[in-house]
């Protein structure tokens, strides 16, 4: 083909509609992307707050028990030593009130067993001398030696005035060999000296029952221990463990200087292990306890929670992500399919108004724009012509070269008379058979005129021999209209056929000229 390609019609509403469907299907595939991400962020955000929540509460229910179980602890140690302190009291005042030296040995071992049969946590009653000797005690047999002169509570009342109860650091006892926490105060004869020393023992065994009744895992502890940080008891318990200082823990270092009860999280100095303790000193007696819960256990329940969230999280997100991609990989498909089919539809739309010999525009492209042109042309009040070619002799042409000489001989003259023309928005066509026209927007008739005999001088030019011809070579006639549609009634049949009666006239004149409705020339 020697014409050059047509540009498109300047509007069209189907172009847009289908720019327009793939505008659409643009922004809901970047929609449904940003959806899904939005649906994946909330759900990270929601499933990762919930558990953060979650993490807290454990901690905060965790500090609720170790409180609790602390407070628990304090109580009975406390109600436990105060019924051993109020009986040694009572026996002290009974024995100073008697005189050591005239008791009524049965009748104080009588009361002393009834005594201890009554309170479970007591381990034994005795009264000793002022040398350590036994006196009296609730059990039935004495064992020998039966001096307890060395033991620590007996130096210290020996040693000091002082009237007031003493827990002391665990000891075996001499006569069952249990562990035992003995609670004594010192015996006075009348004129204040040392008369003896009256012992309470408590069973550790007691406590360690106490403590194995409560609900915590093996990694929990509770401790109760002197304030000077010497272990009396503890769970889990461990012989060994008793009589270890606690001293230098955190919490007897930093924590209970500053308050007698709280919470802290610390690590264990006996076992090593990350706990959460609640820490309380009594109020009566020089002793803490301490109740801790790992921070594994603690966070055990909140950990298995979270593997499950996790799992159900990526298994959702995997869910959205699947069913996500499926559907953009339709709605791409569907994308490629309307870009495609866009594609075509303007292929065929331009194939449509070409004619496929000469590569011009065709009639119907011609009918379109006439109609656009004499409506723009109206509304602007500038003058619109038209230039009706037709090619002379042709039929001889054809006759004499054959009809695919013809065929190459149309292409040429179209390819002539396009590059004639030469304002982007003029437009050649091939009209039908060996006529073509050219559409002259904005063009006056001096104007058209020129363009013609461009085009004429074009064809000329191309010197195709054409024996059948007098002048020997292809030439072509032309017939002009220019009319101005703001004027006067213009339709597209009027130019045509005004076009076409100038044409007959250039025929007529004798060919390979022009003629236009006010003057004709070669
Ligand atoms: P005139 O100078 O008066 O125009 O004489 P003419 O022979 O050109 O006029 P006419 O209309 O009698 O002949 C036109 C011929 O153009 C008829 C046909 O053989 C030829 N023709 C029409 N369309 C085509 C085409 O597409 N290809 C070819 N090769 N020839 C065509
Ligand atoms: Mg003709
Ligand atoms: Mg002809």
């Amino acid at each position: 083909m020697l014409g050059r390609k047509q540009p498109e019609p300047k509007t069209d509403s189907s172009v847009e509609i289908s720019s327009a469907k793939a505008v659409h299907a643009g922004a809901t595939f970047r929609l449904t992307v940003s959806f899904m991400l939005v649906v994946i962020v909330a759900f990270v955000a929601v499933e990762g707050w919930r558990t953060w929540r979650d993490y807290c509460s454990a901690f905060a229910s965790a500090r609720d028990s170790v409180t609790n179980l602390a407070r628990a602890t304090a109580q009975h140690a406390e109600d436990a030593i105060r019924q051993v302190d109020v009986l040694t009291a009572a026996l002290g005042e009974r024995v100073e009130g008697d005189g050591l030296q005239r008791i009524n040995v049965p009748r104080i071992h009588k009361l002393l067993v009834q005594q201890s049969k009554i309170m479970p946590q007591l381990h034994g009653l005795f009264i000793y001398g002022a040398d350590g000797q036994w006196i009296v005690t609730d059990k039935e047999v004495t064992p020998e030696p039966a001096n307890n002169a060395d033991r620590d509570y007996f130096q210290y009342h020996r040693t000091h005035n002082d009237r007031n109860v003493r827990i002391g650091e665990v000891i075996r006892s001499r006569s069952t060999d249990d562990l035992i926490i003995p609670i004594s105060r010192r015996i006075n004869n009348p004129d204040g000296s040392f008369a003896g020393v009256l012992l309470g023992t408590i069973k550790v065994s007691y406590f360690v029952g106490y403590y194995g009744d409560f609900k915590i895992d093996d990694k929990g502890a509770l401790v109760l221990a002197m304030r000077s940080g010497t272990i009396l008891v503890r769970r889990p318990f461990i012989a060994s463990v008793v009589g270890k200082s606690l001293a230098k823990s955190e919490i007897f270092k930093r924590y209970l200087p500053t308050s007698n009860e709280g919470v802290a999280e610390v690590k264990a100095v006996i076992d090593d292990t990350e706990r959460l303790y609640g820490y309380r000193a009594l109020t009566t007696y020089p002793l803490v306890v301490e109740a801790g819960l790992s921070r594994e256990s603690i966070t055990a329940p909140w950990r298995r929670d979270l593997l499950k969230t996790g799992f159900v999280l990526v298994f959702l997100i995997a869910v959205l992500a699947v069913f996500g991609l499926i559907v953009l990989s339709q709605l791409r498909q569907r994308m490629v399919m309307e870009r495609e089919l866009r594609l075509a539809h303007q292929a065929m739309r331009s194939m449509a108004l070409t004619d496929s010999l000469t590569g011009l525009g065709n009639r119907r492209r011609l009918d379109s724009a006439l109609l656009d042109e004499i409506r723009l042309a109206k509304r602007r009040g500038s003058s619109l012509s038209l230039i009706m070619l037709d090619v002379d002799y042709f039929k001889r042409y054809n006759d004499k070269y054959g009809h695919t000489g013809g065929d190459d001989c149309l292409s040429a003259v179209g390819g002539a008379i396009q590059q004639a023309v030469k304002r982007p928005g003029d437009l050649a066509v091939r009209y039908g058979g060996e006529e073509f026209t050219v559409l002259l927007p904005n063009t006056d008739s001096a104007g058209a005129k020129q363009v013609a005999q461009d085009i004429l001088e074009a064809i000329r030019s191309l010197n195709i021999e054409h024996s059948e011809h007098p002048l020997g070579k292809v030439t072509a006639s032309a017939g002009i209209t220019t009319s101005q549609p703001s004027i006067e009634e213009v339709t597209p049949a009027t130019l045509l056929k005004s076009a076409d009666a100038q044409l007959y006239s250039a025929k007529q004149r004798g060919r390979n000229l022009w003629c236009s409705a006010e003057e004709s020339a070669r």
